[in-house]
């Protein structure tokens, strides 16, 4: 392709507070229409916002885990357009004086890190919601406001246009919704639209350093949406441009079902929304001490926690980027191996069975039938030499379906490793008479050989022997 593609990306994610923004209403998900609702965030003549300090916390402390600089002075402001989900007619944003500045998120994409800039992290309300009676709002006689997310708290992360594929773009996209969920300020559920992005996607000559026109796609909640409209919006502006039209700078639509971007509007700019300060809110101002004490209070995030596995525990870099992909499975690694189990054998049953199971059920790891308790269990089961790696597996399976103790099922499915050598010889002794073959390769140097007879051994006692013990007196009585 001789174009290169120029991705930057704003982020909106909804904060996990109690309330919302400018008022005492709940910001839970899911209640019946306009019952979360005041006079407030209905906009009512006469009454007076207040910041909600956990809002103030939640957004510094997102702009201290992506390196951001904190503004210690910093305002909101009002960005005025008509829609009737915004009942005041302006949203409280932030504009010249967001909370946080120059940030960056590290990504990976194949095995090549780069550095993606952030612009700017602001703290808006979000607006409501409208209800259509029909499918779309083309086939619907009419629609109904539901203003129970009108002032739920946002913050909006300003990526600078720093992305050059769909790949990166999803790869930032994660990194953001790992790092949110690890400092724990939004639920990041973006099937209930916690986290949505805007895309802004343009092409230029490679080569170039100009930035092409922009088109920017609104309100994307699923990364396979935010990878699929990019893609096509990048083979779209291409053939324009091929047949040497030029981009219009534009709002598209994406349609999830046809697989297309499609035009909207032509893009409004800063000036069109007449942004002038919020005279009802106080600038917020917020001392060095009080920034100090928001870092330390961070946990930690997920690129030091990789690297600790890595470090310290002598996982392969691949594990250790997965297993710390999301806090839940990264919390979830932690409690197993904090209980005593070996770290890679934990990536390994994380990454193997319990993902495989998981995939197949449709769960995430936090509805795990397996939980961190007694996966560790189970694993100190094979170290002990109380079962086989082998019967681990047929375990798994069991404990799968039935919640009691690894132990318990062990003994009620007599899964217990045979170490009794007796018991295992005479096994050994009858394998060695019928399979005069692999004895005879054995006996004449062949040492390998010695695998097909463990292996006739393992399968006689159904993987119940101790596969060290079997080795051994394999070894002895071929002498
Ligand atoms: P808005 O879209 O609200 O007008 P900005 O002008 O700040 O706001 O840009 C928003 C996003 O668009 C940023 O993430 C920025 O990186 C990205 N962007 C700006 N110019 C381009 C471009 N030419 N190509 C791709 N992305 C761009
Ligand atoms: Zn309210
Ligand atoms: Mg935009």
């Amino acid at each position: 392709m001789k174009y290169e593609a120029v991705i930057g990306l704003e982020i909106h994610s909804e904060l996990k507070t109690q309330t919302k923004i400018f008022c005492g209403c709940a910001t839970s998900f899911g209640a019946d229409q306009n019952t979360h609702v005041c006079p407030v965030c209905l906009g009512l003549p006469g009454v007076l916002p207040v910041v909600n300090r956990k809002v103030v916390e939640f957004a510094i402390k997102a702009g201290l885990a992506t390196n951001c600089t904190i503004n210690q002075y910093s305002k909101f402001d009002r960005k005025n357009y008509y829609y009737p989900d915004l009942p005041k007619n302006f949203q409280t944003s932030q504009f010249d004086l967001p909370i946080a500045e120059h940030g960056s998120v590290e990504i990976e994409v194949d095995g090549v890190k780069k550095t993606v800039r952030l612009t700017r992290i602001h703290m808006e309300e979000d607006a409501g919601k409208l209800v259509h009676s029909g499918a779309t709002i083309k086939d619907s006689d009419s629609s109904n406001v539901d203003y129970n997310r009108t002032g739920v708290p946002l913050i909006e992360i300003v990526s600078e246009p720093d992305m050059r594929s769909a790949a990166e773009a999803r790869a930032y996209m994660e990194k953001i919704k790992s790092i949110l969920e690890y400092i724990d300020v939004s639920n990041c559920r973006m099937e209930e639209g916690n986290l949505r992005a805007d895309i802004n996607v343009s092409l230029r000559p490679v080569g170039s350093e100009k930035l092409g026109t922009r088109t920017e796609m609104k309100n994307i909640n699923s990364f396979k949406a935010l990878e699929d409209a990019i893609n096509y919006e990048i083979e779209r502006q291409a053939e324009v441009l091929d047949d040497g039209g030029k981009i219009i700078q534009e709002t598209r639509t994406w349609d999830a079902d046809r697989g297309i971007t499609l035009s909207m509007r032509s893009k409004e700019e800063a000036h069109d929304y007449r942004y002038m300060p919020e005279p009802d809110l106080p600038p917020i101002v917020t001392t060095s001490e009080e920034i100090e004490a928001y870092r330390k209070s961070l946990p930690e995030l997920p690129d030091a926690k990789k690297h600790r596995l890595i470090d310290k525990l002598g996982l392969s870099e691949y594990d250790a980027g997965i297993l710390t992909s999301t806090r839940a499975m990264a919390d979830y690694f932690d409690k197993v191996v904090e209980l005593g189990a070996d770290p890679k054998s934990t990536a390994n049953w994380m990454m193997g069975d319990l993902a495989k199971n998981l995939n197949a059920e449709g769960l995430t790891i936090e509805k795990s039938p397996i939980d961190p308790t007694r996966l560790a269990k189970m694993i100190s089961l094979v170290e002990k030499g109380t079962i086989s790696g082998k019967i681990a597996k047929t375990l798994f399976v069991e404990m799968w379906k039935d919640s009691s103790d690894p132990e318990k099922i062990v003994e009620a499915k007599g899964l217990v490793q045979i170490t009794d050598s007796s018991a295992i010889e005479k096994i050994v002794l009858e394998v060695i008479e019928k399979n005069p073959k692999p004895v005879e390769e054995y006996r004449a140097g062949k040492k390998k050989a010695i695998g097909s007879l463990v292996g006739q051994v393992m399968k006689l006692t159904k993987g119940k022997a101790n596969p060290q013990l079997v080795n051994k007196l394999l070894e002895e009585k071929l002498q």
